[in-house]
């Protein structure tokens, strides 16, 4: 267990043009983002996958019935009607939080910038407040009870941070290839992303995630991804929250 549960919703969503997609910014700093790019289905797709089996699928509103499905497929873990569903984002994060995202394998396809392509812009992620380590979990962390000297950490990081991105250029003007130039550069760097999940891999990467017991910033991500998925599929999303709140 993360003791330090993100306590902050993700900053409001930007305002929209019919344009721009919905954006949420977990990390509070006008960088790190989450964006709605595009979605296939919703919740009676989930249905007629599931009614196809007896022939039962149809093009009518849905209905309690319906409902009460969802929430008997997610119970007994039929797993197979939420995946004809899919919710594509754009994710900028630092390093260390994809280095997370990316191991959720199963029905979750990504595409990243390449640093071998373009050179890298000079954007790092800095905490606001630094956390101590949990004494309970090794994994985990506590936020600062007033015993760490922030500024100092503060210098520490923004020293780091300065140092990797000057020897990033000096390589560069060097004549090194990016490739090898950015070796040098931090996980904090931010990269970014279009990750398309299924609403069954969405599901599951919430239960691990958008949990005290992910990493806190990783925590903060997935959420306002769950945050911009759950308009979309409303009865779902509400039948596995009264799911996992009885269990
Ligand atoms: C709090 C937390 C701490 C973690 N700490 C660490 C850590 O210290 N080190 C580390 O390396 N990772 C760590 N992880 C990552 C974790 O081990 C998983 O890789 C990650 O959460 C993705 O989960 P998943 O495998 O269930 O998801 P997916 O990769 O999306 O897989 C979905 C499901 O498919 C099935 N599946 C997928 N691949 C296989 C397979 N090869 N064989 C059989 N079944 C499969 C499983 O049922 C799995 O749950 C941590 C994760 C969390 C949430």
């Amino acid at each position: 267990m993360n003791d330090t549960a993100p306590t902050a919703v993700a900053s409001a969503p930007a305002p929209s043009t019919d344009q721009s997609p919905p954006v949420l910014y977990p990390l509070s700093d006008g960088i790190g983002s989450v964006a709605l790019i595009q979605h296939s289905g919703d919740d009676k797709m989930i249905v007629n996958a599931a009614r196809v089996s007896f022939g039962g699928d149809n093009a009518a509103p849905l209905t309690g019935r319906d409902e009460k499905l969802i929430s008997y497929l997610l119970k007994h873990k039929h797993g197979s009607p939420f995946e004809h569903n899919l919710i594509t984002f754009k994710i900028i994060c630092p390093i260390f939080v994809d280095r997370q995202l990316v191991r959720h394998r199963v029905g979750v396809s990504k595409n990243e910038v390449s640093a071998r392509y373009v050179e890298v812009q000079e954007r790092a992620y800095t905490p606001t407040q630094f956390r101590r380590q949990a004494p309970s979990n090794r994994q985990a962390s506590v936020e600062d009870d007033g015993t760490l000297d922030q500024a100092a950490a503060h210098e520490a990081w923004a020293n780091a941070s300065q140092t990797a991105f000057k020897a990033y250029h000096q390589l560069l003007e060097l004549g090194v290839t990016r490739e090898q130039a950015r070796g040098v550069l931090p996980l904090s760097l931010y990269t970014e992303s279009y990750y398309t999940f299924n609403v069954r891999s969405l599901l599951h990467f919430l239960e691990l995630r958008d949990h005290e017991g992910a990493q806190f910033e990783t925590h903060l991500f997935a959420r306002a991804i769950g945050q911009l998925a759950e308009p979309l599929f409303p009865v779902t999303f509400r039948a596995w929250r009264a799911l996992h709140h009885e269990q």
